[in-house]
């Protein structure tokens, strides 16, 4: 429960509302983490919320947050410039299947501010590569403007990637796909046999993937999906984050699909 503290020493604005932070442990000791889970954030006395690390598991001298600004806890961190100090509880949280993808062929669907948990997912596969069979990357969002890592999309796809993107609207600049992430399950020709997804977007979305993949034949306990509620303690002591008979902050964040679908379509749950 005890905070420990960072200190901001690099910090990027990635679209006009999102903006990536890079921290250091005023400890100077690494931040161990595994792909898909979160921190307990602060900036000074604005409230301490979850975001999940975005960075390289690799790179474990560096603690990567990519936020947006929605609210006074995340405007608070979004606004932290170099050289000050963060608060910092964790890692938490249940992480993403990577050794059971194994041999299979990973999908990975983003929506939005749903890219950043599945970074470190994507390096780590990248990382071993050889372990895997088709590598997919499904990835929408509202506007070219509002994609995240577009930087990095060229690099992900030269080093092992099928890379889709589609954009809710666009203007005439844009040249690529425009539609739902369900028009990228189509075009992404997914063959027969083993097929493991990660997923993390809008709840909507989340679902609308689900159908689409079914309907390719792919079941929908091959998915796994990252979900957010609002937490305080992040250890699983304070019930805020319940879903169902879960706690998101201890049981999760990442499920497999049925094992939360059914709360899903329960409203304000
Ligand atoms: C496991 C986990 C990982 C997350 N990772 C990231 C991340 O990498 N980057 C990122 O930008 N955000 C992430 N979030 C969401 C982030 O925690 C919320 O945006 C934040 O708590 C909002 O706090 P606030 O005080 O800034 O805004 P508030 O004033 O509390 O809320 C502003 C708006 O956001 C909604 N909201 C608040 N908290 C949440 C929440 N937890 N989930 C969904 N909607 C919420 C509120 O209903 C309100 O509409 C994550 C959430 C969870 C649970």
């Amino acid at each position: 429960m005890v905070p420990a503290s960072f200190e901001v020493v690099d910090k990027r604005q990635d679209t006009a509302d999102v903006w990536t932070l890079e921290l250091a442990a005023d400890s100077g000791e690494p931040f161990e983490f595994q792909p898909g889970q979160f921190t307990m954030l602060a900036a000074g006395g604005a409230g301490e919320v979850p975001i999940s690390i975005s960075g390289d598991p690799d790179r474990p001298e560096r603690l990567v947050h990519t936020v947006k600004a929605v609210g006074l806890a995340t405007e608070a961190i979004c606004a932290a410039q170099p050289g000050q100090m963060l608060s910092v509880r964790g890692p938490f949280g249940r992480p993403w299947p990577v050794d059971e993808a194994e041999g299979a062929n990973v999908v990975i669907a983003a929506g939005g501010i749903g890219l950043p948990p599945l970074r470190p997912v994507i390096l780590r596969l990248l990382a071993q590569r050889e372990r895997y069979r088709r590598l997919l990357l499904l990835y929408s969002g509202r506007s070219p403007d509002e994609l995240l890592f577009t930087d990095e999309l060229d690099d992900w796809s030269r080093r092992g990637f099928d890379v889709l993107v589609t954009v809710d609207a666009a203007g005439e600049e844009w040249d690529g796909h425009v539609g739902v992430v369900t028009k990228l399950v189509r075009h992404a020709k997914l063959e027969a046999g083993e097929v493991l997804v990660m997923s993390c977007g809008p709840e909507l979305m989340m679902r609308f993937l689900v159908s689409a993949l079914t309907a390719q034949g792919i079941g929908s306990d091959s998915v796994y999906i990252s979900m957010e509620r609002n937490m305080q303690c992040g250890i699983g002591r304070c019930g805020h984050c319940q879903l169902g008979p879960t706690l998101v902050c201890r049981d999760g964040p990442v499920y497999r699909w049925p094992e939360v679908s059914p709360w899903l379509t329960i409203r304000e749950l």
